[in-house]
């Protein structure tokens, strides 16, 4: 009982990723209707998250970016547009993402730090990517899913936050541990699908070491969209990011409802001891001191 007590009380980094499913950005697209809307639940709700954003949404929508900030989210960086890290070449990945940071630090007039790989696609092919994103400024990412996966997964990285050998900070998606399963919890189809006892069951069960912190999409909000076949996924994968998104604003209000909202932000200045976190080399799959 003690231990659920505990369990309450640890804090939840409420991140989501700021993109167009559809990869239109159009002005007026879904994307930045739901976004406004959330914006809004957010202040209702007294949620102050990351809101890890496509370059490309810094040059189609500037008064949305802004406004992200004004509300005092903090601003991360979601790439430029969104494609995933084993399909990029280094001198335009290099490019791209220098653009999307200083285009998002000049609407926004933040600074902009973290950074987070597309579908979690920092994967060991794709461990280039951490020099441009360290020569490039950027202090921490939450860019790996630290299990085998169908899509994107890095099985053998830790489950909890470490440094990379280049020393950017990286906060590992949260797991849970079910059975045989491991269980990316917090977000996306997993957290909308998930009955609220099952998700705070997975909090209890996740490492005290890890940070938690959510993922979620507008269009993870968005009930009223008519059924759309998202670009590159399967028809049956497009079913299920379509269904069940009726109850997402009363599963974050839930998940809040007890426990603080930080921003990655937060953590990094926090009193949580970042800057001695353990080096993980992924050569090795080894932690090192
Ligand atoms: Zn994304």
């Amino acid at each position: 009982m003690e231990q659920a007590v505990e369990a309450n009380k640890r804090p939840i980094v409420f991140s989501l990723d700021l993109e167009d499913h559809l990869g239109l950005y159009e002005a007026e697209g879904r994307f930045a209707r739901n976004m406004e809307k959330i914006l809004d639940f957010l202040e209702d709700s007294g949620i102050r998250g990351t809101i890890f954003t496509v370059g490309r949404i810094a040059q189609s929508h500037p008064g949305l970016v802004r406004k992200v900030v004004e509300r005092g989210h903090e601003l991360g960086c979601h790439s430029w547009q969104h494609t995933p890290l084993d399909r990029e070449e280094r001198s335009a990945f290099t490019a791209e993402t220098r653009l999307a940071k200083e285009l998002l630090e000049q609407v926004s007039g933040a600074a902009v730090s973290g950074f987070r790989a597309p579908i979690f696609s920092l994967v060991p092919s794709s461990l280039w990517t951490l020099d441009v994103l360290g020569e490039l400024g950027f202090t921490y990412s939450s860019s790996i899913m630290p299990m085998a996966s169908p899509l994107y997964g890095f099985p053998g990285a830790p489950a909890t936050p470490f440094r990379w050998p280049g020393g950017l900070v990286e906060f590992p998606c949260p797991l849970a541990r079910l059975g045989r399963f491991r269980i990316p919890y917090l977000g996306g189809i997993y957290l909308r699908y998930s009955p609220e006892f099952l998700t705070r069951q997975c909090i209890r069960r996740t490492t005290p070491a890890a940070m938690l912190w959510t993922y979620i999409h507008p269009y993870d909000f968005d009930s009223a969209e008519p059924f759309t076949r998202m670009p590159g996924t399967s028809l049956p994968t497009s079913i299920l990011l379509w269904l069940n998104r009726r109850n997402t604003f009363e599963k974050i209000k839930f998940l809040f409802r007890n426990r603080p909202a930080i921003r990655f932000q937060d953590a990094m200045s926090g009193v949580a001891g970042y800057r001695e976190l353990p080096v993980f080399d992924p050569e090795r799959h080894q932690l090192v001191h």
